[in-house]
């Protein structure tokens, strides 16, 4: 990531995501998703709802996204869509093939359409999303068969961490002024 990428997230890029143990899940998705836990901190620490991403080729890092629509006043500034552009300009292609997408919320319809559009491999989530979640909680766009493109999902990666940092933020934004 370029110096002026990184400095879109504004925040540190050193930031501690929270442990977490969950069995079952595999050790590599952990770690991606670790990455994306930090940028969604950085996030929320920018005053954003914390959500972050990573696309991941070949076992690296090659694009990385935080929520940041308030802040760009850019309604399409998604964790995700940030991380998809990070990495198109990485590798010079809008085209993604075999890359894989870590984001610790479920992705919206939006989300998956650019996902879809940039033939991403596989969507690896954390928390689910009750209220957009378009893989499977509202709407299933990764599994309609009629779209010309598919993609594998994981979900529930770090799943408690996720929805921990969003439930924090949200309170605390709730909390009344002393
Ligand atoms: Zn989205």
């Amino acid at each position: 990531m370029t110096a002026p990428e990184r400095a879109r997230c504004a925040i540190d890029a050193s930031a501690e995501a929270p442990e977490e143990n969950l069995p079952g899940a595999d050790g590599r998705d952990e770690a991606f998703m670790r990455e994306a836990l930090a940028l969604a901190a950085q996030a929320a620490a920018a005053g954003e709802v914390p959500v972050g991403a990573v696309v991941v080729r070949d076992g690296e890092v090659i694009g990385r996204g935080c929520n940041r629509p308030i802040s760009t006043h850019d309604p399409t500034a998604h964790a995700e869509i940030v991380a998809l552009r990070d990495a198109a300009q990485h590798v010079r292609n809008y085209r993604l093939a075999g890359c894989d997408i870590y984001v610790t919320l479920e992705p919206c319809a939006m989300c998956v359409g650019a996902i879809l559009h940039a033939r991403i491999a596989r969507v690896v989530f954390g928390a689910d999303d009750p209220k957009t979640g378009a893989c499977g909680s509202v709407v299933d766009l990764l599994g309609m068969s009629r779209l010309n493109h598919h993609a594998t999902a994981t979900r529930g990666v770090l799943a408690t961490a996720s929805a921990r940092l969003l439930q924090q933020f949200f309170a605390e934004r709730r909390r009344p002024l002393e």
